[in-house]
């Protein structure tokens, strides 16, 4: 469809050499890397020791587009770029660099990290249940019917994304990571939680396991004791990082039928695609991926923020949507991009995202308007911006929650001010002269109560 660049040497590259991994320390010796300046590369070094960097050989031979770089999206998604800091961060660092004072380094990349945000919307204090008064480090349980697991062994991901929310696991700071090594402590939680009708596993990206890893967490959910544990959800971008975990990976197969257990006995598998752009599946081996995945029995759906520099574009959206329904998988979410990491590079006013996944979903069948948002996972809910409007003269914003904390919030208009620069419900103010937004004050107490349940663990 597009990129015809070097076919001949791609396919001459062997899953091993597919699978060579770059970070900060091997930045020179990317291939193509030297298309771009000495400037530009000390660049994207800068950024890199602040925020995490991997990338793959796959990802750089097959998906990126060399002859469009910097603005290739794929490049975007994977290289980090200077406005990811700001200018003030950008300079403490380079100084820091110029320096080559391996402590003044460190320092500054600690307190740069820390003005991050590290860990948007509360999910540290609000999100982790507690078993038999332990507090269940690698667990997330928001939504009555969900529970998150982040298996240890799923906290990196094949390559990573510059704009990632989770960004923070990845940096090797113990303390921010949420991990849990015992599948029976889920097992366990699950087993005394009949309200939870899915499991999600996410991570960074569950796929980077091997498969009797994985296994040995999902294996049980077919024990009976989990009986209402009905849908299993996979969060994974390796469909776009290494679609060879389902073709050609020594375990691949494994997997598939590891899948197609799970299906057979009647669970609802969902692989939940993280894609952002149609370049992603534009490759043989990831439409071979979907292919696999399709035939086991389980089925895909795709979800994907919103993101500057790589889909603020209608056109870019209704074209993914389209492809992905091709190839049989749903669109499932449009996110706004989250309060963390680099934010400022990649954010888009609320009311421009919404004027994106309009004009998106207007060219699409009904099959691809299965797709939802653009929702804010915000810390009382995810929100989703259903449009502009105007009533009795009063320009504002309509809301709805699909997720809340109180699953009573869920489905229930609410209206913001009209407001063209914010960029998270924080930043929005109620319409109509009203003091705060109708879930306001019962979530104040939802917080107070598990700040005060914090510290008296501590
Ligand atoms: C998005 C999300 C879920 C899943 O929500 P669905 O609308 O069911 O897809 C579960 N837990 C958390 C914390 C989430 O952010
Ligand atoms: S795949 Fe997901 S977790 Fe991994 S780097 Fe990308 S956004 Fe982050």
């Amino acid at each position: 469809m597009m990129r015809q660049n070097n076919t001949a040497e791609r396919l001459t590259l062997s899953n091993i050499e597919q699978f060579q991994v770059y970070t900060e320390r091997q930045l020179e010796k990317i291939p193509h890397i030297h298309r771009l300046s000495a400037e530009q590369r000390f660049n994207m070094r800068v950024v890199a020791h602040v925020l995490p960097f991997r990338v793959n050989r796959y990802v750089i031979e097959e998906l990126i587009d060399w002859d469009k770089v910097p603005d290739d999206p794929i490049f975007q998604l994977t290289f980090p770029q200077p406005g990811m800091l700001s200018d003030d961060q950008f300079q403490r660092m380079a100084d820091a660099l110029h320096s080559s004072n391996t402590a003044k380094i460190s320092t500054s990349i600690q307190r740069i990290r820390g003005e991050l945000n590290p860990h948007p919307s509360g999910q540290r204090e609000l999100n982790v249940p507690l078993l038999d008064d332990e507090r269940l480090s690698g667990v997330q349980h928001k939504y009555r019917e969900t529970v998150l697991f982040f298996p240890s062994q799923g906290q990196t991901c094949h390559a990573y994304c510059t704009f990632c929310f989770r960004w923070a696991q990845f940096v090797g700071d113990k303390d921010l990571r949420f991990a849990m090594n015992e599948a029976e402590k889920l097992h366990l939680y699950l087993e005394r939680h009949h309200e939870v009708s899915d499991l999600l596993l996410t991570g960074g990206d569950p796929m980077v396991m091997k498969t009797k890893h994985l296994q040995s967490y999902l294996e049980p959910l077919l024990h009976p004791r989990l009986w209402h544990v009905e849908n299993i959800r996979i969060g994974t971008k390796a469909l776009t990082f290494w679609p060879q975990r389902f073709v050609s990976d020594e375990d691949a197969n494994e997997l598939l039928r590891l899948l197609e257990r799970l299906a057979n006995a009647g669970k609802q598998v969902a692989i939940m695609a993280h894609f952002n752009h149609w370049q992603e599946m534009d490759t043989e081996i990831a439409q071979e991926a979907i292919r696999r995945i399709r035939n086991t029995g389980a089925i895909i759906r795709s979800q994907s923020p919103l993101i500057a520099h790589i889909n603020d574009d209608p056109q870019v959206w209704a074209q993914m949507w389209r492809t992905q329904v091709n190839l049989g998988i749903y669109p499932y979410y449009m996110f706004v991009e989250r309060d963390t990491g680099a934010k400022h590079y990649f954010q888009l006013p609320l009311v421009r995202t919404w004027e994106i996944y309009r004009d998106a979903i207007k060219q699409v069948s009904g099959l691809a308007r299965s797709a939802r948002g653009p929702s804010m996972s915000a810390a009382p809910g995810k929100v989703e911006i259903q449009g502009v409007t105007e009533i009795c003269g009063e320009k504002v914003l309509a809301l709805r929650f699909i997720q809340g904390r109180n699953p009573d919030w869920v489905q229930r208009p609410f209206f913001a001010q009209f407001d063209e620069r914010a960029t998270w419900l924080d930043q929005l103010k109620p319409a109509f002269g009203e003091e705060k937004f109708f879930f306001a004050e019962e979530f104040a107490h939802i917080q107070a109560k598990a700040q005060l349940r914090v510290v008296s663990q501590v």
